[in-house]
């Protein structure tokens, strides 16, 4: 039998949120805000906080808990992987992590030559896609307003949010912004002092923006004319999250990198950096970079277990299924308070014409729906893609009385800043 070891060392095994919570604030760096509830344990799309209250997970640990909580096959293949072989550094080779990059090196049907270096999170991913950028000699790197990539100073250099950036000045330097979706500018931008230009196909904590149509094959078309690399961050997009296997891969492009993290792992912390050829794959060259736990064996095979059930379960077309369901079933309501619904697949934006967003997340959660307030006026959804199209629904159902709330609050707090 194994042992179980109990979560406080003070003998108090189960407390309520509020002493949590309270404990939270004297021992974790306030970075994040104020949580709301603490969580104990999911299953599916539902997850319960420690004082039994059952939530809709419509945010899944940001895109990323891709097959739900608990799902039987993950946690079977990652239990039997530690149990096997749990880490040994990249001075070794395993089979998951080559199986993993065979898997998606295949599934992006990534030309001869192609190779995978494997990190642990977004922001890492994109340190490597920007340390390929460096080392073909030339000075600018190109991104758009409205990114996100990641936090790390590299990533954080291609992210365009002032309030991110500014206090960590200076960031590696040579990037640029261009204006989001702007053809004309990037054309005018890329000339042969331009490394790569990095975007999202679709910007996540941008707003849930999908990029213009016509624009990432124009990016191809300009990048190639100058020799510039397009890297394409799916960290959010990939695994299915819009309803394919890659976002990217709708718009008819090849790209010259992809990094990938967030649903790679469906929740266990595993990035990759995909270079398409074999000039780009070898920028990097031996001692060139590197990280300890990049492709270790039980992060590997919690992705392989993951890519498993997407395909076993045929869950892309349950994402598009379930997503245009949610969508339609929002733009339905006809409610005056949201003015549309942007996103593809399970990436949704309910664009609320008040900035009403944080209070609607705030009523969605005393309901027991996990929502995200991604700007001031987008309310992001992106949930299991096992969710089923009846649980889809019961959010659509409750969304008129949490509108109507969050309406009702955005008042009173108006009322009482006036007062
Ligand atoms: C979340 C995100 C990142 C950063 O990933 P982390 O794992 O948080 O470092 C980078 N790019 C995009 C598009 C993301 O959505």
């Amino acid at each position: 039998m194994s042992e179980v070891l109990p979560l406080v060392t003070s003998g108090v095994e189960q407390r309520a949120g509020r002493a949590w919570l309270d404990r939270y604030g004297d021992s974790i760096m306030a970075t994040y805000g104020v949580p709301q509830r603490v969580l104990v344990r999911g299953e599916g799309a539902y997850v319960w906080d420690a004082d039994g209250g059952r939530y809709l997970d419509l945010l899944a640990g940001i895109a990323t808990n891709v097959l739900g909580h608990a799902h039987p096959t993950l946690t079977g293949a990652v239990s039997a992987q530690l149990a096997t072989l749990g880490h040994v550094s990249n001075f070794f080779a395993t089979g998951p992590q080559v199986a993993l990059a065979e898997r998606l090196l295949d599934l992006l049907a990534a030309p001869e030559g192609s190779r995978v270096f494997f990190a642990n999170s977004g922001a890492e991913a994109n340190e490597g896609a920007f340390k390929i950028a460096r080392r073909t000699g030339r000075p600018r790197i190109l991104a758009l307003e409205g990114a996100f990539h990641g936090r790390t100073l590299g990533a954080l250099a291609l992210t365009h949010k002032p309030a991110y950036r500014e206090p960590f000045e200076p960031l590696p330097g040579g990037v640029e912004h261009l204006p989001f979706g702007d053809v004309d500018a990037l054309r005018a931008a890329v000339d042969g002092t331009v490394a790569a230009l990095v975007l999202e196909v679709v910007q996540g904590e941008g707003g849930v923006r999908s990029l213009p149509q016509g624009y990432l094959a124009a990016a191809r078309e300009i990048t190639s004319a100058h020799g510039a690399l397009l890297v394409v961050d799916e960290v959010q997009t990939g695994i299915g999250r819009t309803g394919a296997w890659f976002a990217h891969t709708r718009h008819g492009v090849v790209p010259d990198v992809v990094t990938l993290a967030k649903g790679l792992g469906g929740g266990i912390p595993i990035g990759a950096v995909v270079a398409f050829g074999a000039d780009v794959a070898t920028l990097l060259g031996a001692g060139q970079h590197g990280t300890t736990f990049g492709g270790n064996p039980v992060a590997s095979a919690a992705a392989l277990a993951t890519l498993h059930v997407i395909e076993r379960d045929d869950l892309l077309a349950n994402t598009r299924r379930v997503g245009a369901r949610l969508r339609d079933g929002v733009l339905a309501l006809r409610s005056p308070l949201v003015s549309e619904v942007s996103g593809e697949g399970l990436l949704l934006g309910i664009r609320l014409t008040p900035p009403l967003a944080s209070a609607l997340t705030a009523a969605a959660l005393r309901a027991g729906f996990i929502l995200n307030a991604v700007t001031p006026d987008v309310v992001r959804l992106a949930p299991p893609l096992v969710l089923t199209p009846e649980q889809a629904d019961s959010f659509v159902a409750a969304l008129p009385v949490l509108l109507a709330e969050a309406g009702t609050a955005q008042v009173t707090a108006r009322a009482d800043r006036e007062a």
